[in-house]
């Protein structure tokens, strides 16, 4: 058994995985270690963003025994952790596409009093091209502690504040991983490994194939700093002409006040506070540390930069002030697995329904542009489905991969990296994880129409003509 960070000075590592193996020439040795195995299960997820949670969550309910590490402090990746408050793609038009644990953890949300129900909103409206959407907003303080009972509640062996150092790897097969939390390095060993870092982190790791949008960091979706402001008059803001916002967002962009060509808020369920996506940092890698460093610190001059022009522009933001910066920036893209299927845009658009389908998707495809500030929105022309290929990493074995990693081209990623559809990835990955663990399968061996069996069994949504109610 190996990790693939044996002491060897990554000189073995695939070049294509690391820029700093590219870029570095000096290396030092670091002596040959033994580390202690700390945890076995049967299923390991790497990364408790909405897809990990779900997974975990799946494969724990489905009779795996499982373990989930998160390097954070809480559950919930982008929607705790960058503040992103409002879960979408559970819908096309006025039709619900995701069920099961999913719509679960929306459920869980209105009893805790963190969240009201779904509703419609008009995304891209100050940026001239309205598109009705159906999101789910929620009070990212409230998810925390619902994910923590839902994980609590099935017997989840979670590790939080514990960071995923590299797979383990025997005959090629990934088997475990090494972990460093507060104490010692230790390793965690499980005959499947679900990878949903939103990194792809352990497929890279492992030496295996990922995407990157035409090559190039740089021409991945921007990142977002998310600000919550309190003492907002978010319905004299809400009335205002369409008119009338477009023109505050020209005059704010054109100033260089306003980042993005966009005045998106979510409103708390709780009160006169508003999450805001007001920054948009483009150009910088969200999975290499030395770039989100910068990253981070522009989404802050940008939040206080766009707050001053609120407070001076915008009807409803007179009064407002800042309560809190998201822990941190949100990373809208960074690596994608190449799976046994790639997932196209035009897969999407067209509501292609695959026959080993473990998800169904309501979109939109919602991609914001590298460059310009503005973001193109384009509705499927009726639900498309994502096949369990497409969780599979091409040419390795012992894993799957959930969320917005999954094997997708950057287009079709552009639907399938909302939360709703990352939750559904996330449940497909967890029960075809505890099958394989039952039966004494590899992921790529199990069978599709057993996970679809097992996930209809559970609510979640794989047929592409069930009516449900919303
Ligand atoms: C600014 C912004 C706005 C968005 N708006 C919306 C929206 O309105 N509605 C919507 O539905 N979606 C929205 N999205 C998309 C959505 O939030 C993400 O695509 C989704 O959260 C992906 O889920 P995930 O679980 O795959 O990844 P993530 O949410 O990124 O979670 C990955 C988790 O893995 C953990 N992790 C990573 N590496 C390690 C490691 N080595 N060890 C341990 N843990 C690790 C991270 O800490 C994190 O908790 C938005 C995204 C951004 C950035």
């Amino acid at each position: 058994m190996r990790s693939s960070g044996d002491d060897n000075g990554g000189r073995d590592r695939p070049a294509h995985n690391d820029r700093l193996a590219r870029s570095s020439s000096r290396w030092i040795s670091e002596p040959a270690r033994r580390t202690p195995v700390a945890d076995e299960s049967e299923v390991l997820v790497v990364g408790g963003g909405p897809a990990g949670v779900a997974a975990a969550i799946a494969a724990a309910r489905s009779g795996a025994r499982t373990t989930l590490v998160e390097r954070a402090a809480f559950l919930g990746g982008t929607a705790t952790g960058a503040m992103v408050a409002s879960f979408m793609g559970f819908f096309w038009r006025d039709r619900r596409v995701t069920g099961g644990i999913g719509y679960e953890i929306t459920r869980r949300l209105i009893d805790a009093g963190g969240a009201g129900d779904f509703m419609k909103y008009v995304m891209g409206e100050a940026a001239g091209h309205p598109f009705d959407v159906r999101t789910f907003p929620f009070d990212p303080e409230i998810l925390k502690v619902v994910l923590d009972d839902a994980v609590r509640d099935c017997g989840i062996h979670l590790l939080l504040h514990t960071q995923v150092l590299e797979p383990v790897l025997e005959n090629e097969k990934v088997v475990g991983a090494t972990v460093q939390g507060r104490g010692d390095r230790k390793a965690v060993l499980a005959p499947t490994v679900i990878d949903a870092s939103g990194d792809g982190l352990v497929v890279r790791k492992a030496g295996a194939e990922v995407e990157d949008t035409d090559g190039d960091p740089r021409s991945r979706q921007p990142m977002t700093l998310v600000a919550r402001l309190v003492k907002v008059d978010v319905q004299r803001f809400r009335a205002l002409p369409r008119q009338e916002k477009q023109r505050l967002v020209e005059k704010g962009y054109a100033s260089g006040e306003l980042a993005l060509k966009i005045l998106s808020l979510v409103s708390s369920p709780t009160g006169d506070d508003a999450f805001m996506l007001i920054s948009r940092v483009s150009g910088w890698d969200g999975s290499d540390e030395a770039e989100l460093t910068q990253a981070e610190m522009e989404g802050r001059r940008q939040v206080l930069s766009a707050i001053k022009f609120l407070r001076r522009e915008v009807p409803g933001f007179e009064e407002c002030s800042l309560t809190a910066m998201a822990p941190w920036i949100g990373v809208r893209e960074t690596w994608r697995i190449v799976g046994d299927y790639m997932l196209t845009g035009e897969d999407v658009m067209a509501g292609r329904q695959f026959p080993d389908a473990v998800l169904q998707g309501g979109g939109p495809l919602d991609v914001h542009h590298p460059k310009g500030g503005d973001l193109t929105l384009a509705e499927p022309s009726s639900p498309f489905s994502v096949p369990y290929s497409c969780l599979l990493p091409r040419g390795l074995d012992g894993l799957l991969v959930a969320g917005r990693c999954a094997s997708a081209t950057g287009e079709a990623m552009g639907a399938l990296r909302h939360m709703g559809p990352s939750m559904a990835l996330g449940h497909a990955a967890g029960v075809a994880a505890a099958l394989g663990a039952k039966r004494g399968r590899l992921p790529r061996d199990v069978d599709p129409g057993e996970v679809r069996d097992m996930l209809r069994s559970q609510d979640a949504i794989i047929d592409p003509l069930v009516p449900v109610e919303a």
